[in-house]
């Protein structure tokens, strides 16, 4: 990565309450927490901020109703509790989804145990606005997804949870909004040593990969938020620790609209296995997925398999027999791996989906580390966590103001959509988009671009604004241009991975960030190194 101007992450301080290792949905929701209550608050990534598992999930903000069969009640009340917090903080990102699920006559669940878990489901969810669930006869599930397989077919349930297109845009609202309350953030910084003394946390050592600096600074509470690399992290304190991940990879491939394509989404019973996977519209495609096998290795490599998209290709195939899906229509496919507590035994499913905030009071009093998390409780988990650090401290800090506080793109969102819609001459396409993605900060890029800082489209139909790039550089941290495509603009998932604009993109990236020739060409070679990562099998077989 080339040296970049330098930003608003550009000073380092020496002493920090807390430090935050890892910007994943839980780092970037633990800084935003703390720097909240007033703490003095560091966060360091080491890659870009959203760019390890919390950019592979399957993009639902919901209770889970799966782990009702493991009776994990209360981690589905908590998170169907903050499903409703999340619609508030976030409207712009966070939508109602609803959801199908169909039962066939070869069903390992009938229509009896669905009809359970979803007044279960609705009980947990007492007192939220999400309608409540309907159970469907066959004529009333055909009529929804007129597709659907009609061999053995006797009916389903209805039933409505959440879904956020890009989770990669909720980790960066929590950055800035940490760094708006203080907290000072840094991507491309990894963490390499942490210091322990008389069995005490001291501070760590982080290198700024743009300079190749190494940096020391001392810190009260240092958080382990590097979701599946916690072993990793913690394997850099200066005396040994033990482990406690046992992740487990889960792959999504994402398609375009199929013969037959629903337009709710549908949770199904794969017929291989039993378990339940989602067909969810969704961001003009349908993403489809996951799976749950155990992993070893550097959760950074994984792929999809071909033995996994064959699953997933042949079980939306049985449910919906017209699409005839095969490796030639799948755009592209991710894979990430779930931050799990290592369980050697038993089915990967069941293994519990409950965050666990560890304190090492022992070894190193002051460390702690999260295990698990969803996306969905991501919040709840920050103040949890900084409840444990805030004690740690022992210092004056403030309330929890997450509960209420709306993200950055949310606040004063009606008003910047009024005024978007009746005063901008962009089109409506285009303002939906800018919505979608920035919310209430659309505003400010739609007015970069009417001051001409650059104006313009990066594309023919006019969708995305040239602003973008700047705003993305200069106000989101963005360093290279797969942070522009991938993490902020969010064009990198468009059924082409953003190729078309990239070229635009990078002219402008490249003014701003003094890149020459040598540098845009690689950071083009990078892109296209990380697009073909998201087509494995896909590329090898057209
Ligand atoms: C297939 C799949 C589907 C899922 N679906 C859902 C879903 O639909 N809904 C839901 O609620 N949850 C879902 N989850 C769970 C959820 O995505 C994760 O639990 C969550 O994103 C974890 O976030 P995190 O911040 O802990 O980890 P990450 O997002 O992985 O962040 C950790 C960060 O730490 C950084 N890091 C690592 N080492 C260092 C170091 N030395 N120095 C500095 N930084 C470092 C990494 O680069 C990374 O960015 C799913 C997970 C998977 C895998």
């Amino acid at each position: 990565m080339a040296a970049g101007k330098p930003g608003p992450d550009a000073a380092v301080d020496q002493n920090y309450d807390i430090a935050v290792i890892g910007g994943g949905i839980n780092g970037a929701g633990i800084a935003r927490d703390a720097a909240l209550r007033g703490l003095r608050v560091i966060l360091l990534e080491k890659n870009d901020f959203g760019g390890g598992t919390t950019s592979y999930s399957s993009r639902l903000i919901h209770g889970g109703l799966r782990y009702l069969e493991y009776g994990e009640l209360p981690l589905v009340f908590e998170s169907l509790h903050e499903r409703r917090r999340l619609r508030h903080v976030a409207p712009h990102l966070v939508k109602r989804l609803q959801l199908i699920i169909p039962v066939f006559s070869d069903s390992r669940r009938g229509k009896f145990i669905i009809r359970l878990g979803m007044i279960a489901y609705d009980i947990l969810s007492i007192g939220k606005k999400i309608p409540r669930h309907r159970m469907l006869s066959k004529d009333e599930i055909s009529k929804e997804a007129p597709g659907l397989r009609q061999d053995g077919l006797k009916g389903g349930a209805a039933y409505f949870d959440a879904q956020i297109t890009f989770a990669e845009r909720l980790v960066l609202e929590n950055i800035i909004a940490a760094n708006e309350a203080g907290a000072e953030v840094r991507n491309y910084s990894p963490v390499i040593g942490i210091n322990v003394a008389e069995g005490k946390v001291r501070g760590l050592q982080f290198v700024d990969v743009a300079s190749g600096r190494e940096t020391e600074i001392r810190a009260r509470v240092i958080i382990n938020a590097s979701g599946p690399w916690v072993d990793r992290v913690l394997a850099t304190v200066n005396r040994e620790m033990p482990t406690f991940m046992g992740g487990t990879k889960g792959s999504h491939i994402i398609v375009g609209e199929f013969p037959g394509a629903p337009a709710a989404a549908f949770y199904v019973e794969a017929h291989k296995d039993g378990r339940p996977f989602f067909i969810i519209p969704w961001n003009g495609q349908y993403l489809i997925g996951t799976t749950d096998i155990r992993c070893e290795g550097d959760p950074g490599d994984v792929v999809a398999s071909p033995d996994e998209i064959e699953y997933l290709l042949s079980e939306t195939n049985r449910v919906f027999p017209s699409a005839k899906l095969s490796s030639t229509d799948i755009h592209y496919a991710y894979a990430g791996v779930r931050p799990l507590p290592k369980r050697e035994k038993g089915p990967e499913s069941a293994i519990t989906r409950k965050h666990i905030i560890l304190k090492h009071r022992k070894l190193a009093r002051g460390l702690i580390s999260i295990i698990g998390g969803k996306l969905t409780t991501y919040r709840n988990l920050a103040e949890q966590a900084v409840n444990k650090a805030a004690r740690q401290i022992d210092s004056e800090s403030g309330p929890c103001r997450t509960r209420k506080e709306p993200l950055p793109g949310s606040i004063e969102l009606e008003e910047a959509t009024e005024s978007l819609k009746t005063n901008s001459e962009l089109s409506s396409q285009c303002v939906e988009r800018l919505l979608s993605i920035y919310g209430s900060r659309s505003a400010g890029i739609a007015n970069m671009a009417k001051l001409g800082e650059p104006g313009g489209f990066v594309d023919e139909a006019e969708t995305a604004l040239a602003a973008e790039v700047i705003h993305a550089i200069r106000c989101e941290f963005a360093k290279t241009l797969i942070d522009i495509i991938h993490r902020r603009m969010m064009v990198g998932l468009l059924p082409d991975q953003g190729r078309v604009m990239a070229k635009e993109i990078s002219r402008i990236a490249a003014g701003e960030l003094d890149w020459d020739k040598v540098e845009t060409k690689q950071q083009f070679a990078r892109l296209e190194e990380y697009n073909a990562r998201l087509r494995p099998v896909i590329d090898n077989q057209t």
